[in-house]
């Protein structure tokens, strides 16, 4: 056997959502803990792990592609694959179809080190725990608290490669919470693969009200921002328990997917675009400054143009502050993978750059509000070119600040400008010192 435990070096390559982000992390951590030292995924490494992603098939197909490209490039190291492109693949019995030398499940995450460890033919290692301690040199981390999905939406494949519900106790999340602040971290960002589940799978009887007003007591946390929600959860009930939280950001993205009726009971979603207008007025009317963003599928089997034209009217009449815009992607396996009635490529093309058009209208018309106005930043990193500090308000407009400021401050600024550039808009503002 091999006595030699360190120096090791590991490397992550990371596909996909902000789950994976933080997995991601949580694994590096790990292997730090265990005395390995962690590189860049271009720097020279002895194990790498790319942690691959299948929401769609461009998502498959880049992980693929990466699978194969760093382990060409790496011929005598270790590459390790894990995330839902390898448990979907798993599960289908399939070939990964990218070269590795290790798979890793999501279930075998939290033992990644082990299992690496004896795959180097290294001394056996004690398991160590799966979370993420600090926020490394920044003012914003992600704390996810929840894993797998039950809803079975008929266009998506995660609850198969993400298995069933699992919420992180109440008491971890806040010991992680406490270590993150310590670390320096001033905001968090609660994320989950299905964020609005929390505390379903618990004994106690507990949802996400009660971790945010948990995470509230947490010192020297300024900030607590949530991942994406499903409607269900914005009921009045909600609203009441969460609406005087001084540190919640008025930031909710809140997943539409399509504003006709008809559409949304294909996709297997559970609400109305009635029920979601409702839960719209209920955050405008606690929270005036709200910035709700949304995710929106265009194409999806069946969709005709005035089924279209319904989810266009619908994504205007709410005016989100922001959209994310998916052309449909048939994920094998799925309900609406198997429809007959598919829409042609050119017809999703042309549906999406319709509703992204839309998306950077209503964009600008968010951003165009703050002109003039006083708001709060938290600063996040210098941009030399520009000479501005780059930071952002509670409810997520990006903002360019000017002054002498530092890192990780949140400071008054009075907006100026609000420009938009192909990547969205920013405001630029000055350091308000008075
Ligand atoms: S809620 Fe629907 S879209 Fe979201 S992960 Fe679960 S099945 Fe997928």
């Amino acid at each position: 056997m091999n006595e030699q435990r360190v120096p090791y070096r590991v490397a992550c390559y990371t596909l996909g959502c902000k789950v994976n982000g933080y997995e991601s992390q949580a694994m590096l951590e790990q292997f730090e803990r265990a005395g390995w030292t962690i590189v860049e995924a271009d720097q020279a490494a002895d194990v790498y792990l790319v942690n691959t992603c299948t929401v769609t098939q461009i998502a498959a197909h880049k992980s693929r592609q990466i699978l194969n490209r760093i382990a060409r490039l790496n011929p005598d190291a270790l590459v390790v694959a894990c995330g839902c492109y390898v448990d979907q693949k798993e599960r289908q019995q399939e070939p990964l179809g990218g070269a590795c030398g290790l798979i890793v499940t999501n279930r075998e995450k939290p033992h990644i080190v082990q299992l690496v460890e004896a795959r180097l033919d290294l001394p056996a290692d004690e398991g160590r725990d799966f979370y993420i301690s600090s926020s490394g040199a920044h003012t914003r981390a992600f704390l996810k608290v929840q894993d797998g999905c039950r809803q079975f939406c008929s266009y998506c494949i995660i609850p198969y490669v993400r298995g069933p519900l699992v919420s992180k106790p109440l008491e971890q999340a806040m010991q992680e919470a406490r270590m993150l602040s310590e670390s320096g971290c001033r905001e968090i960002v609660l994320t989950g693969i299905h964020l609005s589940s929390y505390g379903r799978d618990l004994p106690e009887d507990i949802g996400l009200a009660d971790l945010i007003l948990a995470l509230e007591a947490v010192e020297g946390l300024d900030r607590i921002r949530l991942g994406s929600l499903e409607v269900g959860l914005i009921d009045d009930a909600f609203i009441a328990r969460v609406r005087d939280c001084r540190k919640l950001c008025p930031h909710f993205h809140l997943s539409l997917q399509s504003g006709c009726e008809k559409t949304l009971k294909a996709m297997n979603r559970r609400y109305t675009p009635d029920q979601f207008m409702e839960a719209v007025q209920r955050i405008r009317a606690a929270f005036p400054d709200a910035a709700i963003t949304t995710d929106v599928i265009t194409g999806f089997p069946g969709e005709t143009d005035k089924d279209f034209e319904e989810s266009l009217q619908f994504v205007h009449d709410v005016s989100f502050a922001d959209l994310h815009v998916f052309p449909y992607s048939p994920r094998e396996g799925t309900a609406a993978a198997q429809r007959k009635d598919q829409i042609d490529k050119s017809v999703k093309q042309e549906r999406s750059s319709r509703m992204i058009e839309l998306g950077a209208a209503l964009q600008r018309q968010f951003g165009a509000a703050y002109s003039g106005k006083d708001v709060e930043v938290l600063t996040e990193e210098y941009d030399p070119e520009q000479d501005v500090w780059v930071g952002y308000t509670p409810n997520y407009l990006r903002v360019h600040v000017h002054g002498m400021i530092q890192r990780n401050q949140l400071i008054p600024v009075h907006i100026e400008n609000v420009h938009q550039t192909n990547n969205g808009i920013y405001a630029e503002g000055f350091y308000d010192e008075r």
